[in-house]
């Protein structure tokens, strides 16, 4: 069983969870210069191992990544890395905002719309 992740707006394929690179919440560091509840703010991205054929060439040091179908704006880029909202660096990041993707959990049965 796999989780899909599609693009919010068109529901394209954009990646699986076997593109995601994990990572442990950063909860020692205080992201951005204020405290999250709880102590450890929550991620709101997920950031893949790889860049995706689909991303283009991505040759800047950093810039936006659009759905190859729709171009909606599903995250951005950055060689040199970036900080997840958890406080958790990231290098290089391919860093999608989960607000914008919808997750496709394999036991949900598929919705028309
Ligand atoms: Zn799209
Ligand atoms: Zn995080």
């Amino acid at each position: 069983m796999t989780i899909n992740y599609r693009c919010k707006k068109c529901r394209s394929l954009l990646f699986t969870e076997n593109e995601i690179q994990p990572h442990e919440p950063n909860s020692n560091e205080v992201s951005f210069g204020y405290r999250r509840r709880g102590g450890g703010g929550d991620c709101n991205s997920v950031f893949l191992k790889d860049k995706l054929v689909w991303m283009g060439p991505c040759d800047q040091n950093n810039g936006k990544i659009e759905c190859p179908k729709c171009h909606y704006e599903v995250g951005t880029y950055t060689w040199s890395g970036n900080q997840c909202s958890c406080g958790k660096w990231i290098s290089p990041a391919f860093q999608i905002a989960t607000s914008k993707i919808d997750k496709e959990k394999p036991f949900t049965f598929p919705q028309h719309n």
